[in-house]
């Protein structure tokens, strides 16, 4: 047997399938299902595939144990009272809902494929694909060299190669993933897009107490490729501590305010019209302004956006202009080269000063680009992992402070039809929380399968709540936290993060708050996403199920991760120096969301650019004009 036809059977999972999605309530046929499970699972790195392996199998045998014989035989009411049972047990409680998720992302996608697609192609592109220019690995030399290289194409990087390709230097940019176009985004189906856009096909993990979901994108535009084109400067608070405490002075708000200004530009941000935020944006507007809570429509950098509801996995309209479509185009046309495909194994560096990098093609062979300047910008993720393998990870913090903005999602069920995802993604904002709470909540309705782990249950309940999706209105919170994560060194990327107290019990109080805009918006019923207390019917029931809540066992997810190689004048405690800097070494710089002293409390993508911009005007001082 083949390993691809091994990984299409998981054991135990089409019992699993049957018990979580039962067909007999109007679920798919299990063994259809769980196929195209394990077809998604192989896609996995063999670490998470042989873990999600493992986790089915042993949540399938505690079933099994609670059954007192297999799921798969069972009746749909045995097959309901085991799974229920077993979730309820606090130590497989975690197993369950990664199962679950998994089942309805895919089943969820499937089924909406169709609808998306068409949607997707009854609204005009909004730009064609630009001119970039995009050499494979496979056919880049095998040695070259250039006047900076720069590794990673997102967000940091792109808007650095920008910069400096402006002031006239030789720049190649080298980027792990392949070039998305807008074609693909209009004809794959969801989900495999969604598995070829992020980095592990979308499962990495930040392991901790509870485990956090951390998407992270992978291809020519980074993560800005997957990202929601939400544009907010971090609150001036912020800016003056990155300032004072860190000893940015590029972060005073005066300077900072222009570094956004011209990032924003660039961008062409603009606050999402009233006429394509779609009606869950617009009930977060109406529960908010109900309870007189500062709310409004989200800044964003999607000019033509008509609402696709799928920034999450490929722009269909090429509306949202992440780098890719902004800003790496400017860049090329002054000269700037994009090499894909290509991950960058080690910087090249003798005695401490930079001499360039090993890249490895995605055929396995290897090419060097000699060069005394490279500027990393591989993610807050892969940044530290960069320095791990290039022996360059000298000091203690590289790696440390990684601060996630932890997010929970909450839904209510309302009488009439909202149809979260005919509408912008995510749409408005709620303000009220920000400055005193440092909590955000923003209207976020994803594309069908991808929002559904709040939703309720297990079985017939679950398929309830699933047929009444488009009564489902959906909100989330993402609170500004301590950096209590850290990227392992070692072989493979291992990210830890154990949630702190007090950022715990304010997403707690967020739940409240999300619960309180839709109850005010009319919502008959509101899931909290709280185990043990998952559906409320009253503010008073709401306020009992927060009361009783236990953080560690909320279901988060993280889309802001930051801060593993801190810029900041303090030797000791920053990594990187207060221009950007690699602290030991002449040559090397860091630009990416890696920098951030500390979470920024807003979606990071402004603060990320602005501060690689201030980066970058240091790199080539003479030849920059700012
Ligand atoms: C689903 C989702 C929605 C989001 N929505 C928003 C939003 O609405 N607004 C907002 O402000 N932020 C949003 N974000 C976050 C934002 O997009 C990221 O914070 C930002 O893109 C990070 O920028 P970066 O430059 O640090 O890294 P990235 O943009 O992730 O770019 C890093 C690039 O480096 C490449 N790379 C990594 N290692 C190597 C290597 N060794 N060699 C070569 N290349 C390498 C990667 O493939 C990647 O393309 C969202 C994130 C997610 C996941």
């Amino acid at each position: 047997m083949t390993e691809t036809t091994s990984a299409k059977r998981i054991p135990g999972l089409e019992g699993l399938c049957a018990a979580i999605l039962p067909p007999e309530s109007g679920g798919p046929p299990s063994e259809e299902l769980a196929w195209r499970v394990a077809e998604i699972v192989n896609r996995y790195p063999p670490i998470t595939r042989e873990g999600f392996r493992a986790l089915a199998a042993l949540v399938s045998a505690a079933a099994f144990a609670s059954n007192k014989g297999s799921l798969a035989k069972a009746s749909p009411e045995d097959r309901e009272r085991a799974i229920e049972r077993i979730a309820s047990i606090a130590r497989l409680t975690p197993m369950t809902d990664a199962v679950k998720a998994l089942l309805l992302l895919v089943h969820g996608s499937d089924s909406a494929s169709a609808e998306l697609l068409e949607r997707s192609n009854a609204n005009p592109e909004a730009r064609p694909d630009p001119i970039l220019d995009v050499t494979p690995g496979t056919e880049w030399p095998s040695q070259t060299h250039a006047d900076v290289v720069i590794v990673g194409s997102g967000a940091g990087g792109a808007i650095v190669a920008r910069t400096l390709a402006g002031a006239g230097m030789d720049v190649v940019i080298v980027e792990e993933g392949r070039r998305f176009g807008v074609e693909e985004f209009r004809t794959r189906d969801p989900i495999d897009r969604f598995t070829d856009l992020y980095r592990d096909a979308g499962a990495t993990i930040a392991i901790g107490s509870p485990n956090v979901v951390l998407p992270i994108g992978r291809g020519v535009g980074g993560t800005t490729l997957v990202n929601s084109g939400t544009c907010i400067r971090p609150p001036v608070a912020v800016q003056e501590k990155w300032r004072d405490l860190a000893g940015l002075e590029f972060c005073d708000p005066e300077i900072f305010g222009k570094l956004c200004d011209d990032v924003e530009a660039t961008l062409e941000v603009e606050p999402a019209p009233l006429d394509v935020l779609g009606k869950n944006g617009k009930t977060v507007l109406a529960g908010a302004k109900a309870l007189g809570w500062e709310a409004h429509p989200i800044a964003r950098n999607a000019p033509g956006c008509a609402g696709s509801c799928q920034c999450a996995v490929g722009c269909p309209q090429n509306a949202k202009a992440g780098v890719h479509l902004s800003v790496l185009p400017v860049a090329c046309k002054d000269g700037a080269r994009i090499v894909t495909d290509a991950r960058v194994e080690r910087v090249i560096e003798e005695l401490g000063i930079v001499k360039g990098v090993t890249v490895r093609r995605a055929d396995g062979s290897r090419f060097e680009i000699s060069t005394d300047r490279v500027v990393i910008a591989a993610g807050a993720t892969e940044t530290p992992m960069l320095l791990y393998r290039s022996g360059m990870a000298i000091h203690r913090q590289v790696g440390r402070n990684l601060a996630l903005h932890p997010a929970c999602a909450v839904a209510g069920l309302f009488d009439e039809k909202i149809t979260a995802w005919h509408g912008v993604l995510q749409s408005v904002v709620v303000e009220e929380f920000h400055k005193r709470e440092r909590i955000l909540i923003e209207a976020t309705a994803t594309p069908p399968g991808m929002g559904s782990m709040a939703l309720p249950g297990f079985g017939p309940r679950l398929m309830g709540h699933l047929e009444r999706a488009d009564q489902v209105a959906m909100l989330g919170a993402m609170v500004g936290d301590e950096p209590s994560g850290r990227v392992v060194r070692g072989p493979r990327p291992f990210i830890n993060y154990n949630l702190s107290r007090g950022d715990g019990e304010r997403l707690v109080r967020a739940i409240g708050h999300m619960g309180r805009i839709l109850f005010a918006a009319g919502a008959r019923e509101v899931y909290t996403g709280i185990p043990g207390a998952d559906t409320v019917k009253t503010p008073e029931a709401l306020d009992e199920a927060v009361g009783s809540a236990n953080p560690h066992r909320l279901h988060l997810a993280a889309f802001h991760p930051t801060g593993t190689a801190g810029a900041g004048s303090d030797s000791e405690r920053y990594p990187v120096d207060a221009q950007g800097r690699l602290r030991g070494y002449s040559g090397a710089w860091v630009a990416d969301a890696s920098i951030l002293p500390t979470c920024p409390e807003v979606n990071p993508q402004i603060s990320i650019m602005a501060l690689a911009v201030g980066v970058a005007l240091g790199i080539a001082p003479g030849r920059v004009s700012s």
